[in-house]
């Protein structure tokens, strides 16, 4: 679960790590009272769960309320990258000497954290990385040692940082994203930039912070700050349903059951030069509750034009899938074509069950490849 900038910011708060004082508004009047309250330049930050924003026109100084208003007014309704901007958070404006870049996120190859760090922040850091390699410190931690102070004075020494100020302070902001990551079960903590101010305060700016999903039953504050309203209503409608479900933008949808299964299919559909229109996990289950809740997920998409459902029987056995693809058919009006490609346990008992049926808009295929290419023929 990604989190707005003004919630990571709040979880930085909450684990020490110095941010600039600020408040929420949904409205042009909403951010000139925040102005007000806070008083001075404020900066007006557009709340989307995408990066990038200030190049997007999306951040923006105001040195009165009444300035704040008519920023507030520009930015509210913006579309940055497909986010249309419903949030702002107003934000007392710091003063920037320095802008640098510090996160740490989960490096799933090494089983272990990765902090990195830099000198060259405020940039795109995917920049830095291809362009000066070299000014990028990383660094792991042992999740069974954990945090290590020296790790801190690493990062910053090898970062090129002399001033003992910037030092002393960057490497307690290193030691707390730390207890921060750990704490709230992060993925994700990324601070960009990481400014030092012209009287030498550290602190940071920008928060990007990832949670883990599976981690949130742990944290019901932090499941609560899900914004249902911004996500996209297919996912929030497949999520009650209990429907592992990823939305693509071709028009081939595609179901499968079991992750690995599914993911082979979408690459099947893509070599059979087709467009896969979502990805969709059936599970392990596959009863007809299960088909119906997946196939009426799919069909929401108006980019759909078919349906490639492949699965390999094994625990789920193909001829309960083959009545439960059959009862969602006689439950839902569904006009699109269906290409169904049913193999393991009870195969054959499940291809009769449909051929005896014979559903009009419903074909069924020898092999996946068969069934990718009838789906992608029939979506063209
Ligand atoms: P992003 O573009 O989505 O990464 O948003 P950031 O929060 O990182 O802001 C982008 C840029 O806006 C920063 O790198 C700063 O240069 C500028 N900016 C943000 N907040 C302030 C502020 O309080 N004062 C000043 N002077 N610039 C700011
Ligand atoms: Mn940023």
């Amino acid at each position: 679960m990604d989190l707005y900038e003004y919630q990571g910011k709040e979880l930085f708060r909450l684990a020490g790590i110095p941010v600039s004082e600020g408040r929420l508004a949904t409205s042009a009047a909403e951010a000139r009272d925040a102005a007000a309250a806070l008083g001075g330049q404020v900066v007006v930050k557009a709340q989307v769960l995408t990066g990038g924003r200030g190049k997007a026109g999306g951040i923006k100084l105001a040195a009165s309320p009444e300035e704040a208003e008519a920023r507030a007014d520009e930015i509210l309704g913006l579309d940055i990258r497909g986010h249309v901007v419903r949030k702002l958070w107003i934000e007392q404006a710091s003063e920037i000497a320095k802008e640098y870049y510090l996160s740490l996120t989960f490096d799933r190859s090494a089983k272990r954290a990765l902090y990195m760090f830099t000198t060259r922040g405020g940039v795109d850091i995917e920049e830095v990385a291809a362009e000066t390699p070299e000014a990028l410190v990383r660094l792991h931690v042992d999740p069974l040692e954990g945090f290590r102070p020296w790790q801190a004075r690493r990062l910053v020494y090898a970062g090129g940082l002399t001033d003992p100020s910037e030092q002393k302070q960057i490497a307690s902001i290193v030691e707390r994203l730390y207890e921060a990551f750990v704490r709230f079960d992060a993925m994700l903590c990324e601070i960009n930039p990481l400014i030092v101010t012209p009287g030498g305060e550290v602190k940071a700016l920008d928060s990007k912070f990832t949670v883990d999903d599976n981690a949130l039953y742990r944290h019901p504050q932090i499941a609560e700050m899900r914004d249902v309203e911004a996500d996209d209503p297919l996912e929030t409608l497949a999520r009650e349903k209990h429907v592992t479900y990823v939305k693509l933008d071709g028009d081939v949808g595609v179901l499968g059951n079991g992750a690995g299964l599914t993911m082979s299919t979408v690459d099947v559909v893509t070599f059979a030069r087709g467009r896969p229109a979502n990805f969709c996990d059936l599970g392990g289950g596959g009863d007809a509750q299960g088909v119906v809740d997946a196939l009426s997920v799919i069909t929401r998409d108006p980019k759909v034009k078919a349906i490639f459902f492949n699965i390999f029987g094994g625990i789920t056995r193909c001829d309960e899938v083959a009545r439960g693809i059959l009862q969602a058919l006689s439950e839902m009006t569904l006009e699109l074509p269906i290409v169904v490609r049913l193999d393991g346990t009870n195969a054959d008992e499940g291809r009769r069950i449909l051929a005896d049926a014979a559903p009009a808009n419903l074909s069924v295929a020898p092999t996946m490849l068969e069934g990718a290419k009838q789906a992608v023929e029939l979506a063209a």
